[in-house]
């Protein structure tokens, strides 16, 4: 017999014989060992097959398995299947796919450590609720059928959890759930849900664990003794044998999306897995992915709705408040946000702010001669950091340290544009002292449980103002919330991505969605130099169904998702001079392609480019890109294919492959 191996390499299975005393022992999933070029591998059987005729043999000479690592096999077979699903549709191989979907440990043969309880608080009593009337509709349609894609759309704080958490308790007993969530860190306190509800037969599975703690994992649910995953992206692939569910969390999430290497989405990934497995799946949301409510509106999946928050309390009023004319004392701050601060704390509330830009100052000038300081390796300016006193690069990493002088004209009159969470941080606490303040941001979450800590504090009411990026905005249930606010807003309306109206929507409503959860009602505040942008019409009236209908008209007019898909095609090169070159050659190509002959609406397919990509230089790498439109997934990936092809002896570059990209930059 023989056996497909794949490794967790960018490449395909490759075939080997199989010893005959092994023969019974291997089967798909089954985890092997056997000889790789000079030295041997560990890889997963894909498939076995009985030779077919003799002769075929002799003409090549295969290797043979060396040996069987376990007594079962490690991965599940329907598993096995999605892994190939995933190469294949995201044009990777599907040895990349393994590699993400399978813990590394398992093929580098570093032993299980003890397990670690990541969450030490001891397990409270579930509390007993009562749904309220839509989330005992919502949950009966889940609950009267064992397959299908279900939307569910509620506002912020109308009992999504809640339902998630029942529709897995009426499971089948021997069947098991996956629950992704965008960020596990900022989901702290619907683990404590989880495991008030489900004790120890749930898991979390992310990447904080260590080796140990991840074999450990992986192994519970494969052998069953757990019902529930949750986790981040890589959950989907779950080694469940006897799935049921899964939950994806606030759907639209750009997190989902693997940015490097591997690109996948996992959520599309578990609607792949739900439909190859014939199970159900949920797709909760506040601000859904205009996708997914597009493909609730024409019946292609099922449309949940919770119109209200639960105890029928309101939402928050929002405050659009226009920056260009507010009168302010310092930088960031506008008199009537600091005011409204100010008298939330001496009513003994607490705030929540959103800066979605970390550091101290975007923008570090020479006000003599406008100099302003690169990083060396991007197309990105630097951020000032104040606390290192560093000029950081937030793509690569590096950091300059600043000089008294200008480098370019010896001036020293030096300034500070723009604000990031540092300053934001100096001016709240210089204009309000005495304030129990706390920032969250990547830089202070950097430590494990940081994140976690910071939301016990908040749950203690230990902390009045609670200053954050996005991390803020997601999930928490504060019921001591009554303000919440955005600095800057202008950071999301003015991303070049055709998808920033819709993601400053989901941001703004999801973080005015933390105001007002407890018993007295909250107020939202949006500062923005743009008060006429239109997104602010519907954030202000939570007017999700409003926004959408607007903003699919103009996803219509320029076909862009989901009238279409897309694929991006990035070329990196090490010098300007051969991105030049290439690029050239790359277009003639391509430009002798025959050209779309309908429109992408009859299922034609428009190639975009080759043009700069809006960051041209990364990590000392100069990128390029091809963007594809068209109707038809497949279509796309095989006109993607013939480019591939046409330039498959073009030399030099590195080319990734982004099917469904949600990141253009
Ligand atoms: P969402 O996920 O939609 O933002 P949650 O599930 O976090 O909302 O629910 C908001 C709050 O309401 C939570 O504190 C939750 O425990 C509580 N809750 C949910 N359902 C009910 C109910 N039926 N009765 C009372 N409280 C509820
Ligand atoms: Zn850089």
């Amino acid at each position: 017999m023989r056996a497909d191996i794949l490794f967790p390499i960018n490449a395909e299975a490759f075939t080997y014989l199989i010893p005959e005393d092994l023969e019974s022992k291997i089967k798909a999933g089954s985890r092997v060992l056997a000889p790789f070029r000079r030295g041997k591998k560990v890889g997963i059987v894909q498939s076995t097959q009985h030779r077919i005729q003799n002769s075929d043999l002799k003409k090549i000479k295969l290797k043979s398995i060396d040996s069987v690592l376990d007594d079962e096999p490690l991965v599940p077979e329907k598993l096995l299947k999605l892994i190939q699903w995933v190469g294949q549709y995201y044009m990777s191989a599907s040895g990349l796919a393994l590699k993400n979907a399978v813990p590394s440990a398992f093929f580098t043969g570093k032993k299980a450590g003890k397990s670690r309880i990541v969450y030490d608080e001891e397990i409270k009593e579930a509390k007993a609720l009562d749904l309220t009337a839509e989330q005992i509709n919502a949950l009966s349609e889940i609950n009267s059928t064992d397959k299908g894609v279900f939307l569910l759309h509620g506002v912020t704080g109308s009992g999504k959890t809640e339902i998630y958490i029942r529709a897995i308790k009426a499971l089948p007993p021997d069947r098991e759930a996956i629950v992704l969530v965008p960020e596990i860190a900022i989901t702290a306190q619907m683990i404590d849900r989880f495991r008030v509800n489900f004790g120890d037969s749930v898991v979390f599975y992310h990447s904080g664990l260590s080796i140990g703690e991840r074999i450990t994992q992986w192994r519970k649910m494969r052998d069953g003794e757990v019902k529930v995953v949750i986790g981040v992206r890589s959950a989907v692939f779950a080694p469940f044998n006897n799935l049921g569910l899964i939950v994806i969390d606030e759907e639209q999430e750009a997190s989902y999306k693997q940015f490097e290497g591997l690109r996948y989405n996992a959520r599309d990934t578990a609607l792949a897995r739900a439909q190859l497995e014939g199970i159900k799946i949920i797709l909760g949301s506040a601000t859904p992915s205009m996708e997914a409510y597009y493909n609730a509106k024409n019946g292609k999946i099922r449309y949940l709705e919770l119109t209200k928050r639960i105890e029928q309390r309101p939402l928050p009023g929002v405050d659009i408040i226009d920056m260009t004319k507010e009168e302010k004392q310092t930088f960031s701050l506008s008199n009537k946000l600091l005011n409204a601060l100010k008298e939330n704390l001496g009513n003994n509330y607490q705030s929540l702010i959103m800066l979605n830009r970390r550091g101290y100052s975007p923008f570090f000038m020479c006000t003599d001669c406008g100099h302003t300081y690169k990083c060396p390796a991007c197309s990105i300016t630097l951020i000032y950091h104040k606390d290192t006193n560093t000029l950081n690069c937030h793509y690569c990493g590096s950091y300059l340290n600043p000089q008294e002088m200008c480098p370019t004209c010896k001036g020293t009159r030096i300034k500070y544009l723009g604000t990031g969470t540092q300053r934001t941080e100096e001016e709240i606490c210089s204009l309000m002292p005495g304030l129990a303040f706390k920032r969250m941001d990547k830089d202070t979450t950097q430590k494990k449980l940081s994140h976690y800590r910071i939301i016990k504090q908040m749950e203690e009411k230990k902390i009045d103002v609670l200053l954050g990026t996005q991390m803020v905005a997601k999930g928490h249930d504060f019921p001591n919330v009554t303000l919440s606010a955005v600095i800057s807003a202008d950071i999301a309306l003015n991303m070049p991505d055709f998808r920033s109206a819709e993601r400053a929507l989901q941001l703004f409503t999801q973080l005015a969605g933390r105001a007002g959860r407890g018993e007295v009602p909250g107020r939202a505040y949006i500062q923005t130099y743009e008060p006429e942008h239109y997104v602010f019409d519907y954030v202000r009236g939570h007017d999700y169904k409003g926004f959408y209908e607007k903003e699919i008209e103009l996803r219509k007019e320029l076909s862009y998702p989901p009238f279409s898909r897309l694929l991006r095609i990035i070329f990196s090169f090490k010098t300007r001079d051969s991105a030049d070159k290439t690029v050239k050659v790359i277009s003639n190509r391509i430009r002798k392609m025959n050209p779309p002959s309908s429109h992408i609406s009859k299922g034609g397919i428009e190639i975009l480019g080759p043009s700069p990509a809006p960051i041209e230089k990364i990590r000392n790498l100069w990128r390029w890109h091809i963007i594809l439109k068209g109707k038809n997934a497949k279509a796309l990936r095989q006109a993607a294919a013939v480019i591939l092809d046409k330039i498959k002896d073009v030399k030099e570059m590195k080319i990734d492959i982004d099917v469904d990209p949600i990141n253009m930059l």
